[in-house]
């Protein structure tokens, strides 16, 4: 009863000693833009393209991509969009782009990948956004999902250059790509982890399957150990004092005790579903920077995920409050 009133999430999110972490929104099209801006995100922080790709035989034409951008970036007027290029393969197969007789689709060609194979689609996809950000007022950064490799990194700097896109980043959600981070960053101005595929190819557990979720969990610490080592990546990529941001845009960004870790872990924004924009705010306005890295180093040092999230959550009182 004598419980204080949570505090209202304004569109600003900081730590109890001020520094600042932006929350944004995973969107997936323009309607769940123009939610995510009335909730008071920052922005977007993940683009998930497919809407534009799905359930089609062929590729959509230049125009049509262009219109299907532009209803994203003119929710945020003026404000950062993170557009994920076409994430086609395993678990979104497309007829005009990937083999579904693959036999491990998930290790197959998906993602970034699909531009070695049926070059151009991304190319084109890149020039509609680069057309619809001249059109519209957004600030947008593109980046490319699945990516493995420095040199990977590099091909889609240069494509993005080619078209005129000026912030290029990767995902982080191949164990790979976290553990040379520095060298794969040293390419690219920004990295967003997708903690749903790191996760999955972390435990080598299917993240579509159920009774594999106790290891499908972004709480196990070898997950964790690698959000860090992609975060002291980004350090090291960028200058002194001013590491490239890493966010996060994996569903674990949406849990507000594990929003703690990863901030504490060093990612400089978190993305979610709209819905979790304002617990996740109320929760990491109640500790300071300092606080975040020790609970941190709590969960790193875990047994297992279950350990990992009791011994955070029990250091939080304030997740009572929100149920
Ligand atoms: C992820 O893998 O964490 C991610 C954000 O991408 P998706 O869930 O679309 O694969
Ligand atoms: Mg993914």
């Amino acid at each position: 009863a004598d419980r204080a009133p949570l505090p209202v999430f304004n569109g600003t999110c900081a730590t109890a000693d001020g520094h600042r972490v932006p929350l944004l929104a995973n969107v997936g099209g323009g309607a769940d833009a123009r939610a995510a801006a009335a909730a008071g995100a920052e922005g977007v922080g993940l683009l998930r393209t497919e809407f534009c790709f799905l359930g089609r035989d062929a590729e959509p034409g230049h125009d049509e991509q262009v219109a299907a951008y532009r209803g994203v970036f003119d929710a945020f007027p003026g404000r950062k969009v993170v557009l994920r290029t076409l994430d086609a393969g395993a678990d979104k197969p497309l007829p005009f782009l990937t083999d579904t007789a693959e036999p491990n689709p998930a290790l197959g060609v998906r993602g970034y990948r699909t531009d070695t194979t049926v070059p151009g689609v991304l190319a084109r996809q890149l020039a509609a956004v680069a057309q619809a950000e001249a059109e519209s007022g957004a600030e947008v950064w593109v980046m490319a999902p699945m990516v493995s490799t420095a040199s990977e990194a590099a091909d889609f700097a240069a494509l993005c250059a080619e078209a005129g896109l000026r912030v290029p980043g990767v995902m982080v959600e191949v164990p790979s790509a976290a553990l040379t981070a520095g060298a794969v960053l040293r390419h690219v101005d920004f990295a967003s982890i997708g903690t749903n595929d790191l996760t999955q190819y972390t435990m080598a557990a299917d993240r579509q399957l159920g009774p594999l979720a106790a290891l499908n969990d972004p709480w196990q610490p070898a997950v964790l150990a690698l959000v860090k080592a992609t975060a002291d990546g980004a350090a090291r990529a960028g200058t002194e004092g001013s590491p490239k941001p890493v966010g996060v845009c994996g569903e674990a960004a949406a849990d507000p005790a594990l929003a703690v870790v990863l901030v504490g872990l060093g990612a400089t924004s978190l993305s979610m579903t709209a819905r979790a924009l304002e617990q996740v705010a109320a929760v990491l306005s109640t500790v300071t920077l300092e606080r975040a890295r020790e609970l941190a180093a709590l969960a790193l040092d875990a047994e297992s995920a279950v350990d990992a999230r009791e011994a955070v959550r029990a250091s939080l009182p304030i997740l009572e409050q929100l149920g």
